[in-house]
């Protein structure tokens, strides 16, 4: 098909991709297990997991397995139809949420907008007339995707630039801060909306106490809680929800990244007392909960509870930290704090995270930054204890040597 002996994928990129991200430092060509390769045949360990999203790793055995045979078998009808994948995905969902109905998209933002999408309906119930109850307060900080929806909701000046008249009603709480949201929920307040643990942010964490404050304002004024629960959901934490530590249940969750374990899906669980907002023909996606997409997220969930990867996590966890807080003693100066729950971790810098990540890289591992100063480590559920403990050994070669 191409003449890929004078092929410069670099040149490709910068002659005919979009630059709407900034120039990448590699081309990977392959993955197996916590590794990646480049081009060049240099391995990197894989902490940045596609930005939370290769929950099992690169081409693992029995995912590879369950896509191969979907795909000989079926791989897209749109929802004109059922099939088999979506019912059982849908069902195993809602066997981690609660009794209540799930909605297939194909990534975090689509996921969110539903959930933006539920509250507008369950406001215009409540009110019985369209546009009187339509706000949402979300937390400053925060980040809902790239959508007109998902912008709106994202309390970052830096991804709304550039972009205005974004879409009305959303206002900004500070995270742990009861009153401030409080304050912000009236009678026009449809929803509140956050993420479990703020990722893009620089990993910022819902207190227990926080959450259950949320759950108990929301009932008592009648709006929605939503939880976005794309990145630090599907086991991340050690728990299939981040939210489950505060012994709450929202109204609607929003889950993407690692539901797939590298194939684009994303999710919407609604519990059954607003499930019925929506109606046939007043949401919908082409794409949405292909068998192939399901037989990669059914897959996705049979190996994490098959291999007990939430117990692994929860296991390999407060030695890692130990680990890493160590770090921080033996490099005062650069590293100001280590922070996260499970395999979500952010390593706090006095410095830009950007050079540090390059350092990383050249040391031989991919991390992701966050929020300016903040390196996030998100390892695959697969990491084992010896791969967290490489993680930092490399963490601290590239601390004592940068350039
Ligand atoms: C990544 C992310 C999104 C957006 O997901 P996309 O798949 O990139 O659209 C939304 N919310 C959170 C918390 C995320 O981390």
């Amino acid at each position: 098909m191409h003449d890929t002996h004078h092929e410069n994928t670099e040149e490709l990129y910068d002659q005919y991709v979009l630059r709407n991200y900034g120039k990448a430092p590699l081309t990977l060509v392959r993955g197996d297990g916590v590794y990646v390769w480049d081009d060049e045949g240099t391995r990197y360990l894989d902490f940045g997991s596609g930005i939370a999203v290769s929950a099992l790793g690169h081409a693992h055995p029995a995912w590879v397995a369950a896509v191969r045979e979907q795909i000989h078998r079926l791989t897209h009808v749109s929802n004109l139809y059922r099939t088999r994948n979506q019912g059982r995905l849908a069902k195993t969902l809602a066997g981690k949420c609660g009794p209540g109905r799930v909605f297939f998209c194909n990534s975090g933002a689509e996921a969110n907008e539903a959930l933006i999408k539920l509250s507008r309906l369950h406001g215009n119930r409540k009110a019985g007339e369209e546009g009187k109850c339509y706000k949402v307060v979300t937390a400053e900080n925060g980040f809902h995707g790239r959508t007109f929806g998902g912008m709106s909701a994202t309390g970052q000046e830096k991804i709304r630039k550039g972009y205005a008249p974004l879409v009305p009603g959303f206002s900004f709480g500070k995270l742990n801060d009861l009153e401030s949201f409080e304050r912000l929920v009236d009678e026009e307040t449809s929803a509140v909306f956050l993420e479990s643990i703020q990722g893009e942010g620089g990993i910022h964490s819902c207190t227990p106490e926080f959450l259950k404050g949320i759950r108990e304002l929301c009932d008592r004024k009648g709006v929605l809680m939503l939880l976005d629960e794309v990145q630090c959901g599907m086991g991340r934490t050690g728990r299939f929800f981040a939210y489950e530590k505060a012994a709450i249940r929202p109204d609607a969750v929003g889950m993407a990244k690692g539901l797939g374990s590298g194939f684009p899906i994303g999710a919407v669980w609604v519990h059954e007392d607003f499930a019925d907002l929506f109606t046939p023909g007043s949401h919908g996606t082409t794409f949405g909960g292909t068998p192939l997409a399901c037989a990669a997220g059914l897959a996705t969930l049979y190996v994490i509870e098959r291999d007990r990867l939430m117990e692994n996590v929860r296991e390999n966890t407060p030695g890692w930290m130990k680990e890493l807080n160590a770090m921080k003693e033996a490099f005062p100066d650069t590293v100001l704090s280590v922070r996260g729950e499970g395999y979500m971790v952010g390593v706090q810098l006095a410095t830009d995270a950007a050079p540090m990540v390059a350092a990383l890289r050249r040391h031989g591992m991919l991390a992701v930054p966050a929020s300016g100063n903040v390196i996030r480590l998100l390892p695959p559920l697969i990491a084992g204890k010896d791969d967290l403990s490489r993680s930092v050994e490399i963490f601290r070669a590239a601390l004592a040597d940068p350039e």
